[in-house]
């Protein structure tokens, strides 16, 4: 059988790989603790459960315009002056079944065949894979531990060509934690203003998560707002992985080419998530930030836990659920059977021996790290962390 060669141009995402090998291990009988997938281990606030609700009783059973109902691209703008101070209006949102659709309908809407798109590494799985389906060419940026895993005004100038559309990096990061500070974004914007021909994808979906103080959108500074791509979404902020809502908000130039992109391949998300989504979006904050709070205990948690781990150098995460250490210390150790040559190793022999699933650093651009989540029960990460001690325990 023949298949497209768009297949063959990107792989399938690590991280869902990993919970499918975990799921697989689950169904033999075998205690698999989950620490691969990023998605709040919580319920949905009871107050947006009612609007939707509502919606399915009032009879929003219908296709919406593609770009969202009136009232939800309305109440993103109302969120984005409340909790950014941005101004935006209702033609500048267009609403998706996800940031991830919001993120690959910028994609398509932006890049030409061979044009670059430099993406500071760690970076969501997402970004390369998209960007290598839409023919563009990915330029990394390897950002360190030490960097706190941001990106420098001179790095991103160095990796600048004629060649460059866009720019694509999320704050908070996914893998890493690391949080811009307003400081950090001014200078990049510095840069950024020196060329005008480039755009700027912010993916702020897990903007309500953070450790370090108040979230800073890139979006803020006026000049460079017409090139900026804000990407946010309901997923992690309120616990509404499975309702798909992600949106963008950008130049009605941008919004445009989206909602075209978007009007052939899904239409308009569902009606009953959009409805929740205007009660989610403009309600009340509380349990955002009560969950928040206990990723914040989790955290601590897990930095007392991996700071007495033999060769784990762990960046503490300023924002988002996930841990990112550099493992190599491990690379070339074994427990007499199997040797761990890599990140990938290292995830197989933790779900073997410890039956605990995290996700390869490759799959970020980073090979020497693994992602483990916090977005689990204080009780499970426990568990988690004393069996991985005992696996390491037995690599020499
Ligand atoms: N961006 C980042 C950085 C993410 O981690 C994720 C989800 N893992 C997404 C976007 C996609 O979120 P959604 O569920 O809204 O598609």
């Amino acid at each position: 059988m023949q298949l497209s060669s768009l297949l063959e141009r990107f792989s399938e995402p690590e991280t869902l790989k990993m919970a499918k090998l975990g799921r697989e291990l689950r169904a033999k009988g075998i205690d698999v603790i989950d620490l691969s997938l990023g998605e709040p281990d919580f319920d949905t606030p009871q107050h947006v459960k009612d609007a939707a609700i509502k919606a399915i009783n009032d009879n929003f059973s219908h296709y919406t315009p593609v770009a969202g109902y009136a009232d939800l691209r309305e109440a993103v703008c109302t969120k984005l002056k409340r909790d950014n101070n941005l101004d935006y209006k209702p033609e500048n949102i267009i609403t998706s079944t996800g940031a991830k659709q919001s993120l690959a309908n910028t994609i398509f809407a932006l890049v030409d065949d061979g044009e670059e798109v430099i993406i500071p590494t760690p970076y969501w799985v997402t970004y390369s894979e998209l960007v290598k389906m839409a023919r563009g060419k990915v330029v990394e940026i390897r950002t360190t531990a030490e960097a706190g895993f941001k990106v420098t005004p001179a790095e991103l100038e160095a990796a600048i060509t004629s060649k460059t559309k866009l720019f694509m990096f999320s704050s908070p990061c996914n893998p890493s934690g690391a949080v811009y500070s307003k400081a950090e974004l001014t200078a990049l914007a510095e840069v950024f203003r020196k060329y005008p021909d480039i755009y700027i994808i912010s993916d702020e979906i897990y903007e309500y998560i953070n450790f370090v103080g108040t979230h800073e959108s890139i979006a803020q500074f006026d000049d460079l707002k017409d090139r900026i791509i804000l990407v946010n979404g309901l997923s992690k902020g309120f616990a509404m992985t499975g309702w798909r809502l992600g949106y963008i908000a950008a130049s009605t130039a941008v919004a445009k080419a989206c909602e075209k992109l978007q009007g052939q391949f899904t239409s308009g998300t569902c009606s009953i998530t959009q409805k929740a989504a205007v009660v989610a979006l403009t309600g009340d904050l509380k349990p955002s930030f009560e969950m928040t709070e206990e990723f914040t205990r989790r955290r601590a948690k897990v930095m007392e836990i991996v700071k007495d781990i033999p060769g784990f150098k762990c960046f503490p995460p300023e924002g988002a659920f996930y841990i990112f250490p550099d493992v190599s210390y491990y690379y070339g150790k074994t427990d007499g059977e199997t040797t761990i040559t890599g990140a990938s190793e290292f995830c197989m022999y933790l779900l073997n021996t410890a039956h605990v699933s995290s996700v390869m650093g490759d799959a970020f651009g980073e090979p020497n790290c693994v992602r483990f989540s916090f977005a689990n029960s204080m009780n499970n990460i426990e568990r988690a962390w004393v069996r991985i001690i005992d696996a390491l325990a037995k690599l020499h």
